[in-house]
């Protein structure tokens, strides 16, 4: 069987590497001219499964408006001109009722730890070197209500899960992260998930993909996919190949994992609910261990995360939605430097310059992954904020399904028809 996967970046590699395992014949489209280029090449670094959870969440909308005066605020707004992000926010919003928080939780958390566990096999069966770590998360509440908001929300959802987890007071934050006794007076408390990993994204993306190609699966660079080629079998639409630089392509099915641009190839046959949300990233050089990170801290007021990877921080955050605009605001960058100077004083060099990606966000939070009302077209798109986290089991379930398989975990409920 042929498939074509159109997009490289971490999900349609991680997609690639599964099945070409299986045999199957694969081919990756890609418009860069190597493998993660776009949202997977600088990302927080957070693998962070127990940590899943919707942007869309009961006090998102109140917290929206605290944000508007907030000094460095993690949200921005700027109309993009099309009636589809209004639409995207309204579905957004109605995502943020506790009954909706705690259903698209349960779908992030399950895609998550079946990540986890495949993650794990390909260390074990493949050597991947991806400056990853395996010490946990720590979420890190400025304010009282910040930690009981979580108490009320998050730690239910996490036992029914069996998700470790332990919620920290202020005087115990160090125990986990020794350099945070610096700054211990501006925590209230934290909340330590301690089977969260972490690991370089754009690394991994190379190395699987490296494999993908070793078992058989070919990339073909600088190639944009145009249009879908499509064709009525038996009253039903059928996709069957790709129109791109100029040429048909054929396969026996096709993978849409084009991240934020996803939507937009689909125009005109699907209605994809996926939206481009930026952030920006910097990273910096460690040069005092003792004072820097051992791992992911969350800074829950600031949205903002900090991940060790081996010698470097990356720190993360923000949510412009602002359309497909790349542009980087030096405000942001600017808030960046500051939770880092502000939670890690002298443990690292002045970053050296930011970058800015687009998350494809779906307004629940959960990516979409599965088979579509056009036979032999298949989606694995809108990872929104935790694409990296959710590659490895998105890939798998996708190889399963795409093969026929049944799947390892229940699937129906990610695909795309959940938005019917
Ligand atoms: C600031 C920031 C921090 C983040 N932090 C984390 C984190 O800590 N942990 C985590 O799990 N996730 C994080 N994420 C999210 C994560 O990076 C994304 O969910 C993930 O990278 C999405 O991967 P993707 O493969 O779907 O998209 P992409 O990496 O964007 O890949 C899509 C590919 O499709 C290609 N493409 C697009 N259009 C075409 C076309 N027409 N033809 C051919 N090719 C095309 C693009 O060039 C691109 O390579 C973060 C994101 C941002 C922006």
């Amino acid at each position: 069987m042929s498939v074509i996967i159109l997009g490289a970046g971490v999900i349609g590699s991680t997609l690639a590497y599964y099945l070409a395992k299986n045999g199957q014949e694969v081919t990756v489209l890609e418009r860069q001219s190597n493998v993660a280029l776009e949202t997977s090449f600088a990302n927080a670094g957070q693998i962070s499964y127990g940590y899943s959870s919707p942007w869309a969440a009961p006090r998102v909308p109140l917290r929206a408006v605290q944000w508007l005066i907030q000094e460095h605020p993690p949200l921005a707004i700027k109309p993009d001109g099309t009636l589809f992000q209004l639409e995207w926010a309204i579905k957004f919003l109605n995502n943020c009722r506790k009954s909706k928080y705690l259903i698209n939780k349960e779908r992030m958390l399950r895609i998550a730890e079946y990540s986890k566990a495949c993650l794990a096999d390909i260390k074990t069966e493949e050597n991947i070197n991806y400056d990853g770590g395996n010490l946990g998360t720590l979420q890190i509440f400025r304010k009282e209500q910040q930690l009981q908001a979580v108490l009320d929300k998050d730690i239910p959802v996490l036992e029914s899960n069996n998700i470790p987890h332990q919620v920290l007071l202020r005087h115990e934050i160090a125990q986990i992260e020794p350099a945070l006794s610096h700054v211990q007076h501006k925590i209230a408390g934290g909340l330590h998930l301690p089977h969260d990993e972490t690991g370089d994204c754009f690394m991994f993306t190379n190395s699987i993909a490296e494999k993908a190609q070793k078992l058989g699966a070919k990339f073909i660079f600088n190639c944009n996919a145009e249009k879908l080629l499509v064709k009525y079998q038996s009253g039903r639409k059928q996709v069957y190949g790709v129109y791109a630089n100029n040429q048909e392509i054929l396969g026996d099915n096709v993978v849409v994992a084009l991240g934020s641009y996803s939507r937009s190839l689909l125009e005109g046959l699907l209605d994809l609910p996926v939206y481009p949300v930026k952030g920006y990233s910097i990273t910096a050089d460690i040069t005092n261990e003792s004072m820097a990170p051992q791992s992911t801290i969350l800074d829950e007021h600031y949205k903002i995360a900090l991940t060790r990877l081996n010698k470097r921080i990356r720190v993360g955050g923000m949510a412009h939605i602002s359309g497909f605009d790349k542009t980087i605001d030096s405000n942001k960058v600017d808030t960046l430097n500051f939770v880092l100077q502000d939670l890690f004083p002298k443990a690292y060099n002045e970053s050296k310059g930011a970058w800015a990606g687009l998350r494809p966000a779906t307004p629940d939070g959960t990516p979409i992954i599965g088979n579509t009302s056009i036979n032999n077209l298949w989606l694995s798109t809108g990872h929104g904020t935790l694409g990296w986290t959710m590659a490895c089991g998105s890939g798998k379930l996708l190889s399963d399904l795409i093969l026929g398989k049944a799947p390892e975990i229940q699937a129906h409920d990610l695909s795309l028809n959940r938005y019917r």
